[in-house]
């Protein structure tokens, strides 16, 4: 029961987030967005088929990896604390951040390995079949992709202490920046774009560039990684 509650959940963020971004972008105001697309090629409807199809796979397995952590005979051994008070306030905010710096190195570590030729072939070339990628592209990885995605959180959360609030909170920004890679338009102006701190920013145009060129631009947040590797991909 509590892992059909944790899948619906996912289901339904994907569902209105993916789902409600598409329809806005392709849909609703697709001439006011055309200025804004990042790659000018079509979209077949067999890709969005394929990047929905995907996805309600993964909506199971982040299902299964909340469940490892909200169990109620599980959750007691992780680290996860409900008051404030039991650690440090400077740490209940500070952990959100070093969170995010942590799945940045993982991220880019976890999806360089998987350009290696075998493990591209086995777990991350259904990624890739969206070259031109659309919201629904979001969760659109295959089953071992999708547990390497994860996996990284469960030693996290046992080892690391982290408030609950901020668990989810980081589970939503990770969504959502997610979502940012696979929108297939780039709404921030290039003067931005190209200022402090923003160049250090994983864009909308990165990730879709990775899309189109395979070998550039791995990283989720941030560009620290690639630009220290030298595979990132100026606009
Ligand atoms: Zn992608
Ligand atoms: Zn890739």
């Amino acid at each position: 029961m509590l892992f059909l509650k944790l899948a619906l959940i996912q289901l339904v963020r994907y569902g209105l987030l993916s789902g409600g971004a598409y329809f806005i972008i392709f849909r609703l105001a697709p001439e006011f967005f055309k200025k804004y697309q990042i790659q000018n090629t079509s979209i077949s409807s067999k890709q969005i088929k394929h990047e929905i199809g995907y996805s309600l796979s993964t909506v199971l397995i982040f299902g299964m990896v909340f469940f490892l952590i909200m169990h109620p005979q599980l959750m007691p051994l992780t680290k996860l604390y409900d008051n404030i008070s039991d650690y440090s306030t400077w740490w209940y905010f500070l952990s959100l951040p070093v969170i995010i710096l942590i799945h940045d190195t993982y991220f880019y570590w976890m999806h360089w390995t998987l350009h290696n030729k075998f493990l591209y072939k086995l777990a991350h070339q259904t990624h890739h079949v969206s070259l031109n990628p659309t919201p629904f592209a979001t969760y659109s990885f295959h089953p071992i992709e999708a547990l390497f995605e994860a996996a990284w959180i469960l030693p996290f959360v046992y080892l690391v202490p982290v408030h609950k609030h901020v668990l989810l909170v980081f589970s939503l920004i990770s969504f959502l920046n997610n979502l940012k890679g696979h929108l297939g338009v780039d709404l921030m102006p290039l003067k931005i774009k190209q200022s402090f701190p923003y160049k250090w920013i994983n864009t909308s145009t990165h990730h879709s560039h990775h899309h189109k060129y395979f070998n550039v631009n791995y990283g989720l947040y941030f560009l620290f990684w690639d630009k220290i590797m030298k595979t990132e991909k100026q606009y």
